[in-house]
């Protein structure tokens, strides 16, 4: 009898590490497939390249006379590099990113076949875009969904198709993506960015959203994967007895990596090179065949896009070494689970990175400011942070068994708080007195060196202050990252412009400006204090003084989601211009019922799992065990007999006893289903997904996995752990 198991094990064995092409130089690919500005002077005519630079710096709407110019140079350019069909390309609420191609071809009015392209199908097209979520906006207002061009990411080409990002809208401007309330966020905080920043510098016009990501991820084998319909269907592992060894010596994090995977990684960074992806770091992460990829931070809305243009064309490239890449915040238990760190910053078009302490007083003045700001919005919306970062996956990495508590705080480091504390006690009158590396006595408005050397790491903490910028760390490797970081931006803008009424409401009452700063600073210091925590996030202390400070500790993702829809959050992104009521109503709906779905795939998929494989090779063993017990009877006298059988017999018992706790269990799983899936609430259809399938779930992979262990391997069908994570 085969085993498909060992046929997986054999082919994966087999596979050996890929020749990679002629590696080519960073600097020489880099971009060579985008339509950069250097190629839009190229390709375009100069007058409308001017007017379309200058709509891209100054954030203007497009006119379809210069999509008509700009199209027919793209077309050309496209062509030349292999490209015959061309797509819209943009984020829906599924997650992942959607095309629908057409080809340039057409035909002239006298029937003549032709390459056409023009300014209308790059302004703006009407894909058929019924069947994406769209949390009822569609339904009540307009069928319709539009996709229109976002001159500010450029467009690029891969394989046979010209691509260009487009924000997805309903025909009467609700947002139904990712890419257009992120728009709208770097717009709302640039804004409030802006003021703030001319109290210091009035040649400050602009201040820019920088994004910076860290994509992890697990490779499996693919004959393995294709062997585990639950990664197949699901991304995880929904059963598994943990593997006896795995990241215990702690020997895989930043270990060399293997060469397979070195192969792939090469060839996945040139790909993203030459489509202007700025790759920069790669690594072993500290689960096994876990890594990291990140590339250099850049604007957010092209570093969202090119997160997401990086997770497809991994798995792309993944294939041709035989790879499958698990995006899955946890497909694995026992060991780490995947993020994608979104590291944040602001910074001006004078070049000022205004969360980078400086060597002059004044310029900490600045990053003070900045840095309050910051903790001010995480402290507010912490619960609305936690939301945006909230799935049925990523409750896997937080907040489920062998996960940090889901609590949003923030690091800061040593140094910084011991200095955030003392400008929060300081005398506004009498100057004050900052002990940082060395004393130092300064005036009112002062602030001291702050040491850039901000080394103080902490692992634990989910949104953590690294020397020049916020590292959102609870981000979901899956995540559209967007999703977290337009929840930022506009927190951040609405607290923005509130510091800026304060202080402008003291400057008008005659206070001085820096007085009016400082004492708003500390007014603000003192209000937001409870956000701040260096310790460890991972502790049980943690989780009740967590409740103490009020903080948002809601574990049920379901619950989370509610913190879209209170007031204050309606009202913040309203005042902000990002997301209206009705496009937070509609984006939960599409939460709740993208959990359900998920859950009840999970549950299906593992139902299947347990009869089809798991259960048969139990009695099989059962039987052969029987047999076996049947014989010495046959044999031995029964004195001896007995005493022969009495480890099998326990054997027989135990994996019966195991195997009717798992033909009950998925009994009841299955009707437990079955009523969740008839509430026609989406809120209450989640909730109960993750009140009743997700707790039965675990209780009947405790008895798989013991089963695993007790089982033949011989007969044992599904990959183990210790194959799908050691086999490279
Ligand atoms: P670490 O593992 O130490 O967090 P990595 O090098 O893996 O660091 O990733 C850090 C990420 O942060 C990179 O994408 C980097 O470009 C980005 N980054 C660095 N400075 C900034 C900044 N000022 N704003 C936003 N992102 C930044
Ligand atoms: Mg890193």
């Amino acid at each position: 009898m085969s085993n498909v198991r060992f046929d997986a094990l054999k082919t994966a064995w087999a596979h050996k590490p890929q020749e990679v092409a002629k590696v080519q130089r960073a600097s020489v690919i880099f971009s060579q497939n985008v339509f950069t500005r250097e190629k839009m002077k190229e390709y375009i005519a100069s007058n409308i390249v001017e007017e379309l630079f200058d709509l891209m710096d100054n954030e203007k709407t497009l006119s379809r006379d210069i999509a008509n110019s700009v199209a027919i140079g793209m077309k050309k350019w496209a062509m030349e590099q292999g490209a015959t069909h061309y797509t819209h390309w943009f984020q829906p609420l599924t997650g992942g990113t959607a095309e629908k191609h057409d080809a340039f071809f057409d035909f002239s009015d006298n029937g003549t076949p032709l390459e056409k392209f023009s300014g209308s199908v790059l302004y703006q097209q009407e894909p058929d875009a019924s069947s994406f979520p769209n949390g009822g906006i569609r339904n009540t207002f307009e069928a319709r969904g539009y996709s229109a061009w976002d001159p500010s990411s450029p467009a690029f080409v891969i394989g046979d198709r010209l691509c260009i990002p487009t924000i997805f809208v309903a025909y009467t401007g609700e947002a139904l993506d990712y890419k257009t309330p992120l728009l709208r966020s770097i717009m709302a905080v640039g804004k409030a960015a802006t003021a703030v920043a001319n109290y210091f510098d009035k040649n400050v016009k602009r201040v820019y959203t920088y994004l910076g990501t860290e994509q992890e991820f697990f490779l499996v084998d693919e004959s393995l994967y294709n062997a585990r319909p639950d990664l197949m269907m699901t991304g995880r592992t929904l059963m598994g007895h943990y593997s006896s060894k795995n990241q215990q010596l702690d020997d895989h994090y930043l270990g060399i990596i293997p060469e397979r995977v070195l192969a792939f990684m090469t060839e996945l960074e040139q790909e993203a090179l030459k489509l202007g992806i700025p790759i920069k770091t790669r690594h072993n992460e500290v689960a096994p065949n876990q890594f990291e990829l990140a590339p250099i931070y850049e604007e957010a809305n092209l570093g969202s896009d090119h997160n997401q243009l990086l997770m497809s064309l991994m798995e792309q490239v993944a294939h041709h070494h035989q790879f499958r890449v698990l995006f899955h915040e946890k497909p694995f238990g026992g060991v780490n689970g995947s993020g994608k760190h979104c590291n944040w910053s602001l910074g001006t078009n004078t070049g000022v990175n205004l969360l980078a302490p400086g060597k002059n007083p004044y310029h900490n003045l600045q990053f003070v400011t900045f840095l309050v700001n910051v903790l001010m919005a995480v402290h507010r919306h912490n619960g609305l942070l936690k939301a945006s970062i909230a799935s049925a996956t990523n409750a896997h990495r937080l907040g489920g068994h062998e996960a940090p508590p889901a609590i949003i705080s923030v690091f800061l480091g040593t140094q910084i708080n011991e200095a955030l504390d003392q400008i929060e006690h300081a005398d506004v009158d009498k100057g004050i007195i900052i002990n940082a590396k060395k004393e130092m006595k300064l005036g009112v408005g002062n602030i001291p060196e702050i040491l850039l050397d901000n080394t103080d790491r902490n692992r634990t903490s989910p949104f953590a202050f690294t020397g020049n910028r916020f590292e959102f760390r609870a981000v979901g490797s899956s995540a559209n990252c967007g999703g977290a970081v337009l929840a930022l931006n506009a927190a951040v803008a609405e607290q923005l412009n509130a510091f800026r009424e304060e202080v402008d409401t003291l400057i008008a009452n005659g206070e001085a400006k820096e007085r009016a700063l400082f004492a708003v600073i500390k007014r603000c210091l003192k209000e937001c204090r409870d956000i701040r925590f260096d310790g460890n996030g991972y502790s049980e202390e943690w989780q009740q003084e967590a409740v103490k400070r009020g903080l948002d500790t809601e574990k049920s993702v379901p619950l989370m989601i509610d913190q879209y829809l209170k007031e204050s959050t309606i009202s913040m992104f309203g005042n902000t211009g990002v997301l209206n009521r009705a496009e937070l109503e509609s984006r939960c709906e599409v939460k709740w019922e993208n959990y359900s779905l998920k859950l009840q795939i999970e549950s299906r998929v593992f139902g299947d799992l347990v009869i089809n494989h798991v259960l048969p090779a139990a009695k099989r063993y059962q039987s052969l065990l029987l047999e076996k017990v049947a014989h010495v009877k046959q044999v031995f006298d029964a004195e001896e007999a007995k005493s022969l059988n009495e480890q099998d017999c326990l054997l027989i018992r135990r994996i019966e006893g195991h195997a009717s706790a798992i033909i009950a269990g998925v009994d009841k799983m299955t009707k437990l289903r079955v009523t969740a899936n008839h509430i026609e609430n989406q809120r209450e259809r989640a909730l109960a997904f993750h009140d009743t399938i997700v707790p039965i779930m675990e209780d009947i992979r405790k008895h798989v996995d013991e089963l695993e262990m007790w089982i033949d391997d011989q007969l044992w069908t599904l990959p183990k752990y210790r194959e799908l994570l050691f086999v490279h």
